[in-house]
């Protein structure tokens, strides 16, 4: 596991907790809100494209109900 920093949205503190809580909400240690664990800063790559949707050449007879 690994511990990351964040700031509390309400009173800046600085906080530390493990990523594992990243989305969860917890209660600020300092000014005791509720708020919720954003994402680590570091390492982050959010990546905005667009999916690259494969087409199998040959296979367009596909239809809906498979399986
Ligand atoms: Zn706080």
């Amino acid at each position: 596991m690994n511990e990351f920093k964040f700031k509390c949205p309400h009173c800046q503190q600085s906080l530390k907790c493990e990523d594992d809580l990243c989305g969860e909400t917890i209660a600020c240690p300092t000014c005791k809100t509720d708020f919720v664990v954003p994402a680590p800063q570091k390492k982050i790559v959010v990546v905005h494209m667009r999916k690259k949707i494969e087409i199998s050449p040959g296979d367009s007879r596909t239809e809906s109900g498979e399986a």
